[in-house]
């Protein structure tokens, strides 16, 4: 999966945030920022800890304002299944349908996205005359460190 610098991403989030006339506040910002340096998902209340290195009076609804703004711009996807929260690499896309591969033994969370996932639910919706608006499919496992190490074992140790 290609991976876009932190820098990069920040830069993308502040001109989406212009283009669409909302606001990334300093708060909404450096909440972005944590979850960009985050290489898996994060519950809200980890988030709360690491926000609180730089900002003591954070509180929980700070944080969870800023999830629900990040949620709506389409800049990070909630992790139902594990209450967690992931950054998405497809910032451009605020309505995309993605799959989360989650690892049951790391916490990893991958997200990929791919057109068939979203025809597939988009046809299975329209012949139930059911209109979608968000969808995230949620698939767990082991992920391919996990499952490497775990091999390794079983021949060696
Ligand atoms: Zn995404
Ligand atoms: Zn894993």
């Amino acid at each position: 999966m290609e991976r876009t610098k932190p820098e990069q991403l920040l830069a993308q989030a502040e001109q989406l945030c212009q283009q669409r006339n909302v606001r990334l506040t300093p708060q909404r910002l450096q909440v972005l920022r944590l979850m960009i340096n985050q290489s898996g998902a994060i519950s809200a209340y980890d988030l709360l800890d690491l926000l609180r290195v730089s900002e003591p009076q954070a509180k929980p609804p700070t944080v969870y304002r800023a999830l629900d703004f990040l949620l709506e711009q389409g800049f990070i996807h909630r992790v139902e299944s594990t209450n967690s929260y992931v950054l998405c690499h497809h910032f451009e896309q605020p309505s995309h349908i993605s799959a989360l591969f989650i690892c049951d033994r790391c916490g990893q969370v991958m997200e990929r996205t791919s057109e068939g996932i979203a025809h597939n639910l988009q046809q299975l919706a329209q012949e139930e005359g059911f209109v979608l608006t968000q969808s995230v499919v949620e698939a767990r496992g082991v992920c391919a460190n996990c499952n490497a190490v775990a091999s390794a074992c079983s021949d060696g140790c």
